[in-house]
C-alpha cells in the first residue's frame, strides 16, 4: 500500500499532523497518516506551475495517448483499487469492482476522445482589415479537493477533465479515504510528465485552505456539502478564483398513480439506499399520488426491509456501513427527530447496528411533511422519507421548494406527464422512471445551493478551459 503523497516528481511523506484512518465495517484503525505540511503545498503549487508551462503546450492528441494509458493502467490493476475502495469506504467489494472502477476507467477514456473533438466558434472578420478567432485555453494550476463518497470516481472526475483540457493539478482526497488516491499517485508518477498531478494529504481547514489561498492557483474544484462550498468561495474570493462546486443534494422522486409500483419499489430500493445513501443524487424524497401512498409505502417497507448489509460474505452484501462514526451519529438524530412528531412512521429501520462498525438499518421515514428536517436536509444514509401529494402542481412546487437542486425523478406511464413535469423541474438531471444512473458523455452538476459546476462531458471541459479571443489584423 502506498502511503506516500506525490510532489512533483517525489513521493514525500506529509510532516503535518496525523489523521487515523479507520475501516468502517470494524471501527478500527487501518494506519495513520500525516497531512501534507504548508511547505509541502507550497512545493506542490510550484511543481504544478512550472509542469503548467510544457503541458499546456502538448496537443490533445499527446494529452489524449496519457488518458487512454492511466485507463489501462486502473483497468489492469482494478482488483487491487476495488479492495482498497472496500476497505477504506466499507463498500460492498462487488459494488466497487462492477459498478465503480469500470466507470472510473471509461471516464479517462472518454476525456481521452472529447478533448481531440472539441469544437468552436467560427473565425471571421467583425471588422474590416482584422480576423477574430476564438481559443479554448487551460487555465493553469487547478487546486482540487475531493469528497469520501466515491473517492477514487470523484479523482478521476476532476483529473480526468482537468488534465485533459492542459492544466496541472494538486489534488486533495478527502482525509477519511486517501488510500485509492495513493495508489493511483503511483500509476500517475510513472504515466505522466513530473508535475502534472500532484497528490496531498490533509484536512480541509488546513491543507484544502492553503492550497485555494495560494496565488498561484487559478482555478479550485470542489466536491463537498454545501458548508464547505461556501468557504471554498470565501478561501477563493481574495484572488478572485474561477471555481468549480458539485454540493450537497436531496433528491425528490415524483410517483404519479399511473407509475408502475413495482418498478418503482425496485428502482427506490436501489437507488435510495445504494452506498448507504452517501450519494448526493440518492432517491431520498418521495412525493407519492394520495392514490398510490399506501400500496408504495407497503410495498417499500417489505423490500426495504430485505435489504442485505453487514453479512460475513461480502458478495451477499447490497450496502455497507457509513463512512464513520460521526456520519452514523448524524444521520442517527436525524431519524430520531423525525420519530419524535406525531406524524411520522418508520416502517422499517430507524437504529444503529450494534457492534463496532458504523452500520444504520436500512430505513423509510413514511407520513413526512413538506417542512419537516427529514424532507428538507440531506440526511446522507440509508434513509428515504415518503410524502403524500395530491396533485402534480402540489408535487412539483414541494419537489422545487429545496435549497438543493441537484438530481430529480419522475415516475409515470404518461409520456406527456413526464416531460412536462421534467422541464417544470430545477434541478441539475432529472429521470424518468429511472433514477441515479450517470454516462460519462452527459453532464453532472447541480443548480442552485447544489453548485454549479459540470462533471463528466464536454460541459466539463468547458469549464477546465478558458474561453479566449485572438485578433489578427490584416
Ligand atoms: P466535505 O464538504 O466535508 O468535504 C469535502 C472535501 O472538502 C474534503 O476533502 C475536505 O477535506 C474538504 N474541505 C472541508 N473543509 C474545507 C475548507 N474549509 N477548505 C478547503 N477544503 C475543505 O464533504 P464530505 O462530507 O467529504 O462529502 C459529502 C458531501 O459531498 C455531501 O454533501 C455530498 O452531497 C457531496 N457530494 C456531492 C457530489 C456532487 O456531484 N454534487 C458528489 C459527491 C458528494
Amino acid at each position: 500500500m502506498n502511503t506516500e503523497m506525490l510532489i512533483g516528481s517525489q513521493f514525500e511523506t506529509g510532516t503535518g499532523d496525523g489523521e487515523a484512518i479507520l475501516n468502517p465495517r470494524t471501527g478500527e484503525t487501518i494506519l495513520t497518516l500525516p497531512e501534507a505540511s504548508p511547505d509541502q503545498v507550497q512545493k506542490a503549487v510550484t511543481a504544478a506551475e512550472k509542469a503548467f508551462v510544457t503541458w499546456a503546450r502538448t496537443t490533445p492528441a499527446e494529452r489524449s495517448t496519457f488518458l487512454l494509458e492511466i485507463a489501462d493502467r486502473i483497468d489492469a490493476e482494478a482488483a487491487g483499487f476495488a479492495a482498497l475502495e472496500a476497505l477504506n469506504c466499507g463498500k460492498p467489494i462487488n459494488a466497487v469492482s462492477e459498478d465503480e472502477l469500470p466507470a472510473i476507467a471509461d471516464c479517462f477514456r472518454f476525456f481521452a476522445a472529447a478533448i481531440r473533438t472539441m469544437q468552436g466558434s467560427i473565425a471571421g472578420e467583425y471588422t474590416p482589415g482584422y480576423t477574430s478567432m476564438i481559443r479554448r485555453d487551460p487555465i493553469g494550476v487547478v487546486a482540487s479537493i475531493a469528497p469520501w463518497n466515491y473517492p477514487l470516481m470523484m479523482m478521476a472526475w476532476k483529473l480526468a477533465p482537468a488534465i485533459a483540457g492542459g492544466n496541472t493539478i494538486v489534488f486533495k482526497p478527502s482525509e477519511q479515504t486517501p488510500l485509492t488516491a495513493l495508489k493511483l499517485a503511483r500509476i500517475l508518477a510513472e504515466v505522466l510528465p513530473e508535475g502534472v498531478v500532484n497528490i496531498l494529504l490533509g484536512r480541509g481547514a488546513t491543507v484544502g485552505n492553503t492550497m485555494i489561498s495560494h496565488p498561484a492557483v487559478r482555478m479550485v474544484s470542489l466536491t463537498g456539502n454545501v458548508a464547505t462550498g461556501t468557504k471554498v468561495l470565501q478561501a477563493a474570493a481574495p484572488t478572485l478564483k474561477r471555481t468549480h462546486l458539485e454540493l450537497g443534494g436531496k433528491a425528490p422522486v415524483i410517483v404519479f398513480d399511473d407509475a408502475d409500483i413495482g418498478a418503482v419499489v425496485e428502482g427506490l430500493r436501489s437507488f435510495g439506499y445504494y452506498n448507504a445513501g452517501q450519494d448526493c443524487t440518492a432517491a431520498c424524497r418521495v412525493y407519492a399520488d394520495d392514490k398510490v401512498y399506501e400500496r408504495l409505502v407497503a410495498d417499500l417497507t417489505s423490500q426495504v426491509s430485505q435489504i442485505s448489509y453487514n453479512k460475513a460474505d461480502d458478495t451477499e452484501n447490497e450496502i455497507g456501513p457509513l463512512i464513520s462514526q460521526r456520519q452514523r451519529d448524524r444521520v442517527s438524530e436525524f431519524v430520531e427527530r423525525a420519530k419524535a412528531l406525531s406524524h411520522i412512521e418508520v416502517t422499517t429501520g430507524g437504529n444503529t447496528v450494534g457492534g463496532n462498525g458504523f452500520y444504520f438499518e436500512p430505513t423509510i421515514v413514511a407520513g413526512a411533511l413538506q417542512d419537516d428536517e427529514i424532507v428538507r436536509k440531506e440526511v446522507f444514509g440509508p434513509v428515504v422519507s415518503v410524502t403524500r401529494f395530491s396533485d402534480v402542481d402540489e408535487a412539483v412546487a414541494w419537489a422545487n421548494d429545496s435549497d438543493y437542486g441537484l438530481a430529480s425523478s419522475v415516475w409515470t406511464k404518461d409520456v406527456g406527464r413526464a416531460m412536462e413535469t421534467a422541464a417544470r423541474l430545477q434541478y441539475g438531471a432529472t429521470w424518468v422512471n429511472t433514477h441515479f444512473l450517470t454516462v460519462n458523455e452527459m453532464p453532472h452538476g447541480g443548480m442552485k445551493q447544489s453548485g454549479y459546476g459540470k462533471d463528466m462531458s464536454h460541459y466539463a471541459l468547458e469549464d477546465y478551459t478558458a474561453i479566449r479571443h485572438v485578433m489578427i489584423a490584416h
